[in-house]
């Protein structure tokens, strides 16, 4: 299954099925519902587990089939499941290894809708969730209970930036016997592989890099071959949160540009930020690729570069925040992040608006951070865009003064 140890390569090769047929280059699409079956027998084999073969596209799908391998490959894990949404490969690894009486330890800050499954929804179903600051490892041990199963993150953490030692994580969790999930949205495999860090299972949004492209909602989880076939026997197949075949087949085709986007993604980052930071009307800017960032000592150790998102805050209140991106002329309002269109948001009143306004300052996400995803567009263009709206911050406030 491995075609190189490269990612590059393994981005544009791995797990691909030869067209026997016809020799096609693309990955064809396997737009169908249903498989034919031979005849009765085949199909109660294949029910039975007892014949390889597809059934029905909720169990599987040959053009599905290929995006799980090449992620998987990607993410140095044996398998994985594609999923409807990345919040069906949240709660796909979530729902698959916890029940009633069983305790999960998560990140106090995490993805909005994260936060609102463990929050709201799973503590309904009898499962005890903690939330910790994970920037301190003793708060994770000091949680840990004898039902203690699960252990749930994010690095960077989704909206704030603030990088988690995955590696002491990872080694915590294998120490306590806890299953350890991370989400590796922001960084994809290119920047961060937490398969090295012993965590079992991956999850992404592959609504954001992985598909690149701002036309697909969907997810995946890797992990070993076991867990995955838990996780889409149990929880896949009957709530049924499984990936349609066309978007399967758009993420494939986004892949195998995935690793010089993230790598563009990075350098506009990083001068996005680097502006960002000298700017006389920016409080503070979250990316951990400026050496002030907590995060900074992580890079090149557990991750390769920082990303394409950065958080900041202005000098001023929530009005001057709002002011300040409904300014924005290349950017475009809106949520989600990793396309080749850069975008602006408000965490605390959009993606984070799950939280209450007392657990959200209390997970440190303020209600004046403006999370950016820089885009492709030329950075110079991005950044005379940010400049005449910072500009305005500045001149509203002279008058003031
Ligand atoms: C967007 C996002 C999700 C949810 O993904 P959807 O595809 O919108 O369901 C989960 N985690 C992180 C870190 C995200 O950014």
């Amino acid at each position: 299954m491995t075609v190189s140890k490269h990612i590059a390569t393994q981005a544009i090769h791995a797990g691909r099925i030869n067209d026997e047929q016809f020799g096609s280059l693309a990955t064809p699409l396997y737009q169908t519902s249903t498989f034919v079956f031979d005849n009765a027998m085949q199909g109660a084999n294949r029910f039975a587990g007892e014949e390889a073969g597809f059934i029905y596209t909720r169990l599987g799908n040959p053009t599905t089939r290929q995006l799980e391998m090449r992620l998987a490959a990607m993410e140095g894990m044996e398998d994985a499941a594609a999923t409807a949404t990345g919040m069906g490969a949240v709660s796909g690894a979530l729902l698959a290894n916890l029940s009633a009486g069983d305790h999960l330890i998560a990140s106090k800050a995490v993805y909005g809708c994260s936060y609102a499954l463990m929050a709201h929804q799973l503590t309904k179903w009898g499962i005890e969730v903690t939330f910790v600051d994970m920037t301190n490892i003793d708060n994770i041990e000091a949680s840990i209970q004898p039902s203690t199963k699960v252990i749930f993150l994010e690095s960077p953490i989704n909206p704030n930036l603030v990088v988690l030692d995955i590696e002491s994580i990872g080694k915590l969790a294998k120490k306590h016997q806890l299953i350890s999930i991370i989400d590796n949205t922001f960084l994809t495999p290119i920047l961060q592989q937490p398969a090295q860090f012993g965590f079992d299972l991956i999850v992404h949004s592959a609504t954001k890099y992985l598909n690149g492209h701002g036309d697909v909602v969907a997810g995946i989880i890797c992990g070993s071959a076991e867990m995955i076939s838990h996780i889409k026997l149990t929880v896949l197949k009957d709530i049924g949160a499984t990936i349609s075949p066309h978007d399967a087949w758009l993420i494939l085709r986004g892949l195998k540009t995935l690793p010089i986007r993230v790598e563009q993604h990075c350098k506009s980052a990083q001068i996005v930020a680097e502006f960002l930071a000298q700017h006389p009307m920016v409080d503070k800017v979250h990316y951990p690729g400026l050496k002030e960032h907590q995060g900074y000592k992580f890079i090149g150790k557990q991750m390769k570069a920082a990303g394409g998102v950065i958080g900041f805050e202005i000098k001023g209140d929530i009005a001057e925040g709002t002011a300040l991106i409904n300014r924005m002329k290349l950017f475009s309002i809106a949520v989600s992040l990793g396309d080749a269109e850069s975008l602006i948001q408000h965490p605390a009143s959009m993606t984070h608006s799950p939280y209450s306004q007392e657990e959200r300052l209390d997970a440190g996400i303020s209600d004046t951070l403006i999370r950016i995803s820089v885009g492709l567009e030329y950075v110079e263009d991005l950044i005379a865009d940010l400049k005449q709206s910072l500009d305005q911050v500045s001149n509203s406030d002279q008058r003031v003064a």
